[in-house]
């Protein structure tokens, strides 16, 4: 991409192009700065357009109180920026810029066209291109600091180490999740290098491995209104109901992903970690086991395999015959009350041995980073070093699925340049 020989000097630099970078780019150029947006990638928001699996779930539309259950380790930290910009902002630029919205099930904000790209374009052109000089394939390297405040930033490109001087200096770099898009944790040794600490960084929001080949056999088997428990050590940890998915290497889908932070957390400190899913949450094991014992006798000469289709999802059947071990040419009134109960056991609790996670490459989001203790919540700027401002996921905050962390980036990075301004 052609792009015009930047100046030396400018009164706002944004290191990174993605959610948090364009708003804080076109926030301070339509307040008046001179603005240098240096992204390491071809082009300009790349996650974005993966978002929400090409859809892009912008925004959760809900209250404050909501976004402050739904975010860790500290979601209070982003009153002032929710304050300053909110669901309603970021969906009144796009309304503006002729892209509409719907909300759907669980308050989740999506375009009607199912596109990030039309997010993707509107954003990119609110944001416009008075007073901001942008330097594609460029990746920030180092930060210039003087007198103990950051004056610039240095950053290589083909071409070699260019130099740039900036009053100020956003850190929206993102974090280590979908490497392949760009962010790849450099925002971490930027702040290192400015003297802060970053609270541990691991995936977060990511798919589960389990062992064994059943959730392989089930690959592609999508499960709706089931409840997901997660076991650590034979204790019941975390439970969420919803929708899950079976993936050729495990489990996913938004509830695996939601109870991926406990799972993960518990993997990590050494923990046996095992996903139970319960495929009759409405009924408790009294009532099951009377349902069961109805449908067997009414069909006491069907075979059991065409009684279980009254019961399952006709892929999860040979999984169960075999794991129960029952015949499946045995009639329903030939089983006994032992094998009821093993097949009601087994429809409260298929359990999952969970192994591992796929990692960054897989993670929607990354938990850790710059600790919301050395950032001021009222300006983004660094505690740490003067003139040095963070937006996005780079910051230790991440939030469960359903539109908040796009918000938290945009309102970051809203926040985070008219503060470097003012
Ligand atoms: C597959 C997937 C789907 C998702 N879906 C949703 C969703 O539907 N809704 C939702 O709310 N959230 C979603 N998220 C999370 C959301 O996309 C991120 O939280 C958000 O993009 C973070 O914004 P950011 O600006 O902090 O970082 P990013 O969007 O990651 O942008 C960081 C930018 O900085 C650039 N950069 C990094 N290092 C340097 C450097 N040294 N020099 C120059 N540039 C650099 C990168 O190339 C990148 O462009 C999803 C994430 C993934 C991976």
């Amino acid at each position: 991409m052609e792009q015009p020989k930047p100046k030396n000097s400018y009164d706002v630099i944004v290191v990174g192009a993605g959610a948090s970078g364009l708003i804080a780019a076109g926030r301070a150029a339509h307040l008046g700065a001179e603005v240098l947006l240096v992204e390491k990638m071809r082009q300009p928001g790349r996650k974005l357009l993966v978002t929400g699996k090409g859809r892009c779930n912008i925004t959760h539309d809900a209250h404050q109180s909501v976004y402050y259950k739904n975010i860790y380790p500290n979601g209070r930290f982003l009153k002032h920026a929710f304050n300053t910009f909110f669901t309603a902002d970021i969906l009144d630029i796009l309304h503006e810029r002729g892209v509409e919205t719907t909300t759907e099930r669980g308050n989740r904000v999506f375009p009607v066209s199912n596109s990030a790209r039309d997010v993707h374009k509107a954003i990119t052109g609110w944001m416009g291109r008075k007073n901001i000089d942008t330097l594609y394939q460029a990746r920030v390297v180092s930060l210039i600091i003087r007198d103990g405040m950051v004056t610039g930033i240095r950053s290589e490109t083909g071409s070699g180490i260019g130099e740039y001087n900036g009053k100020s200096v956003i850190i929206c770099t993102g974090g280590k999740s979908y490497p392949a898009t760009g962010s790849t944790g450099d925002g971490y040794e930027l702040a290192r290098q400015a003297g802060h600490t970053i609270s541990e960084v691991r995936p977060a929001l990511v798919p589960l491995v389990t062992s064994g080949d059943i959730a392989g056999r089930l690959q592609g088997l999508g499960l709706k209104n089931v409840n997901a428990v997660v076991w650590v050590n034979g204790r019941k940890s975390a439970v969420e109901f919803g929708e899950l998915m079976f993936a050729h290497y495990g489990l996913s889908g938004p509830i695996i992903l939601t109870l991926s932070r406990r799972a993960v957390e518990e993997l990590t400190a050494g923990n046996r970690v095992e996903i139970g899913i319960d495929l009759k949450p409405a009924l408790d094991e009294k009532k099951l086991d009377a349902r069961l014992l109805r449908d067997l006798d009414t069909h006491g000469k069907k075979q059991v395999e065409n009684i279980f289709r009254l019961w399952l999802p006709s892929k999860l059947i040979p999984v169960f015959l075999d794991l129960l071990e029952i015949d499946n040419r045995k009639l329903c009134h030939q089983l006994s009350a032992k094998e009821r109960r093993s097949i009601l056991l087994l429809m409260k609790d298929f359990r999952f041995l969970v192994t591992g996670h796929p990692g960054y490459r897989e993670a929607i989001i990354t938990a850790g980073g710059i600790p919301t203790s050395e950032i001021d919540s009222r300006t983004m700027e660094s505690k740490i070093l003067k003139n040095l401002y963070f937006a996005g996921e780079v910051i230790d905050l991440d939030g469960n699925t359903g539109g908040f962390n796009l918000q938290i980036a945009f309102s970051t990075g809203y926040l985070a340049a008219q503060s470097c301004l003012s």
